[in-house]
């Protein structure tokens, strides 16, 4: 499964709108009823409205009815030269809508890091914070 996932977050690379950075990136996430969801890095010339792939894919998730423990394993693959792992801002919202041990498979063809976003966002800033106010 992590190889099809693989090969359909490059597929969904093949969406991205990057005429800015020309790098793209995709992403798939595996849900627990089989189905996966894609996304692709969609730019914009104001720049800050710019969307990464894998909050796109996450958001296409939840837009759909999906939540935190429909998400089974997730995906993101660029065309860079370096693996890359998610932005700083992508780690914020997978921290609080995958589950932290979730795996993801990051991939640029030539590198590979199974990874969690436990391991990527140690310390997260969350719910439980302001649950605590
Ligand atoms: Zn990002």
């Amino acid at each position: 499964m992590k190889e099809k996932l693989l090969e359909k977050a490059f597929e969904a690379m093949g969406n991205a709108y990057a005429p800015y950075s020309n790098y793209h990136v995709g992403s798939a996430f595996l849900l627990n009823d089989g189905t996966i969801v894609i996304g692709a890095n969609i730019e914009n010339a104001s720049f800050g409205a710019t969307n990464c792939a894998e909050r796109s894919a996450v958001y296409a998730a939840y837009s759909q009815g999906y939540r935190q423990n429909d998400i089974q394993a997730v995906a993101i693959v660029t065309d860079g030269k370096i693996l890359a792992g998610p932005c700083g801002i992508c780690r914020q919202v997978l921290s609080e809508l995958i589950p932290g041990d979730c795996p993801i498979y990051l991939s640029n063809k030539k590198e590979s890091k199974d990874t969690t976003i436990n391991e990527l966002m140690p310390f997260q800033f969350g719910k439980k914070d302001l649950d605590e106010l």
